[in-house]
C-alpha cells in the first residue's frame, strides 16, 4: 500500500469510528489546494535544467497551511499529498491553529552546488509565489536546513518589498527564527518518554532505552535521556549499532560520532547489526530513523514493552496491530514527534509579534503543549477502547470537523 493510499486509510478507520458521513471523509481524502509547477534553472555549467515542485494545501479549517518543503530525487505528488494530509492531523493533535500543507522539488541537493540550491530555493518561491503568514507557511523537511530557508525568507520579502518574518518557517534566530528549533523534536520525544515512564513505573536509572538513528532527532534525544539518568543500552545509525547492556556513555559516543561521522567502532561497546538493535530487549524503544523498519518481517522478535515513535512512519500498520495484541504500548508519530512543528507555530507567533523568546520560555510552553495532547490522547484511547494512534486520529478529527461544519463547508 503508497503512503497516500494509507493516510487515507487512516482517514477512514477514524471516519468510521466517529461516525463521519461519507461527504466529510470524501471532503477530508482530496486536498483543499494542489500547485504542480516547473523551475527552470540556469546550471553553472551553463545548461538549462528543468525541476518540478509541488505544494500542497490540504485543509484550512482551523488556521493557514502550514508545514515543510521536502527536496528529495524521487519525490512524487502523492507522497506530498499525504504528508500534507498528516499536517492537518498533526496540527489538530497538538491543538495548534494551522492546517496542513507540505512542498517539495523533485531534485537531489547533493548533487547540486550551492549557488544552484540557492537558485532552486528562490525559483520555488518565485513560481509559487506564497501568500504569506495568513495563508500558507512553507518551513523545512528532507534535503533543506537554514540556509534554505534564508534564502526562500529572503526571496519572499524581496518580492513583497517588506519584511515578513512570519512567512517562512524554520529559518535562523537571526532572521527572525525560534530559539530550540533545532532540537524540538527531541526534546519533544523526552517529554512524552519522562512521562510515559512515569505512567508505567519505570525508573531512569534501570529504564533501558535504545534508538534507532542517531541524527538530528536520535542524537539530541539520546544526550537528553542519558542526562536525565536513563540507561541507553543501543543506539545505530545507517552504518550498524552498538549495543552496552551496563549503558553507553553517550557525551563519549557524541564525540566518536563526531570525528567518524558513525556510532559504529565505538570502543566502550559492542558492535551489533540494525535488526539485533531493533530485537533488543529493553523498556523503551524509540525508532528515530526511517519508516516501516519495524514489521511483518521482525515483529514477532521486537521485546520492547513502550515504542516512542521519534521516525514518522517506523512500525507497518500490520506489524502494530501484532504488538497492540501482545500488549506493546505504540506512542504513534503524529504525537511523539510533533515538538518541531510546535516550535514552529512559536516561531510564526514571534514572527507576527516580531518579539523573541528565550530559550526556557520556549521550552516551557512546548512540555506544557505536547503533554495536554499526549494525555488528551491516553485519555481518549481509553474512552473508547482504542489504540493510541486512532486516538489521536479521533481528537484531531473532533476538531477538523466542527470547523468545517461551522464555516459551513459541509
Ligand atoms: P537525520 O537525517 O538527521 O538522521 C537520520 C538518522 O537515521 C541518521 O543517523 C542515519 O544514519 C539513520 N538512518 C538512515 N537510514 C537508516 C536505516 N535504513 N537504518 C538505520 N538507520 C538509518 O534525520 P532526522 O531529522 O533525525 O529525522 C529522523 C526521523 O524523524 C525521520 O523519519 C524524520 O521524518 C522524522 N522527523 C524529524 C523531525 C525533525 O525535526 N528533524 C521532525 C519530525 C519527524
Amino acid at each position: 500500500m503508497s503512503f497516500w493510499e494509507a493516510t487515507k486509510l487512516r482517514l477512514q478507520t477514524a471516519g468510521k469510528l466517529l461516525n463521519l458521513e461519507p461527504e466529510m471523509v470524501e471532503l477530508l481524502s482530496k486536498p483543499m489546494r494542489v500547485s504542480e509547477f516547473q523551475i527552470p534553472l540556469r546550471m553553472d555549467n551553463g545548461k538549462l535544467q528543468i525541476f518540478t515542485a509541488y505544494r500542497v494545501c490540504h485543509n484550512d479549517a482551523l488556521g493557514p497551511t502550514k508545514d515543510g518543503t521536502r527536496i528529495v530525487p524521487d519525490l512524487t505528488l502523492d507522497e506530498v499529498k499525504a504528508l500534507a494530509m498528516t499536517m492537518t492531523i498533526k496540527h489538530a493533535v497538538v491543538d495548534i491553529p494551522a492546517g496542513g500543507g507540505k512542498g517539495g522539488i523533485t531534485a537531489d541537493p547533493d548533487k547540486l552546488t550551492e549557488r544552484e540550491l540557492e537558485r532552486l530555493c528562490r525559483g520555488f518561491i518565485r513560481r509559487l509565489s506564497p501568500k504569506g503568514a495568513w495563508t500558507d507557511v512553507p518551513g523545512a523537511d528532507i534535503g533543506t536546513s537554514y540556509k534554505t530557508q534564508a534564502w526562500m525568507l529572503d526571496e519572499y520579502e524581496q518580492i513583497m518589498g517588506f519584511h515578513s518574518p512570519a512567512a517562512i518557517n524554520d529559518k535562523p534566530a537571526i532572521v527572525g527564527g525560534s530559539l530550540g528549533g533545532e532540537e524540538a523534536t527531541s526534546r519533544g520525544v523526552f517529554y512524552i518518554a519522562l512521562e510515559e515512564s512515569k505512567s508505567k513505573g519505570f525508573i531512569p536509572e534501570s529504564c533501558r532505552v535504545v534508538v534507532q538513528g542517531f541524527g538530528n532527532v536520535g542524537s539530541n534525544l539520546a544526550k537528553l535521556l542519558y542526562n536525565e539518568g536513563f540507561k541507553l543500552i543501543a543506539v545505530g545509525d545507517i552504518r550498524g549499532a552498538v549495543l552496552a547492556p551496563s549503558g553507553l556513555d553517550i557525551p563519549k559516543l557524541l564525540n566518536h560520532v563526531k570525528q567518524t561521522g558513525s556510532v559504529v567502532d565505538f570502543p566502550e561497546a559492542k558492535p551489533i547489526s540494525n535488526q539485533e538493535l531493533l530485537e533488543t530487549d529493553c523498556e523503551i524503544l524509540i525508532p528515530a530513523a526511517v519508516e516501516n523498519v519495524i514489521n511483518e518481517d521482525n515483529v514477532d522478535r521486537i521485546k520492547a514493552k513502550v515504542i516512542l515513535e521519534g521516525a514518522n512512519g517506523p512500525v507497518t500498520p500490520l506489524a502494530e496491530k501484532t504488538l497492540l495484541s501482545k500488549g506493546v504500548t505504540i506512542i504513534p508519530d503524529i504525537i511523539a514527534n510533533a515538538g518541531g512543528i510546535i516550535v514552529c507555530q512559536f516561531e510564526r507567533i514571534q514572527g507576527l509579534y516580531d518579539m523573541y523568546w528565550d530559550l526556557d520560555t520556549i521550552h516551557q510552553r512546548l512540555k506544557e503543549k505536547i503533554l495536554k495532547a499526549y494525555q488528551k490522547t491516553v485519555d481518549t484511547a481509553g474512552e473508547m477502547d482504542i489504540s493510541l494512534r486512532e486516538a489521536a486520529w479521533v481528537n484531531a478529527l473532533r476538531k477538523v470537523t466542527a470547523a468545517i461544519r461551522m464555516r459551513g463547508w459541509v
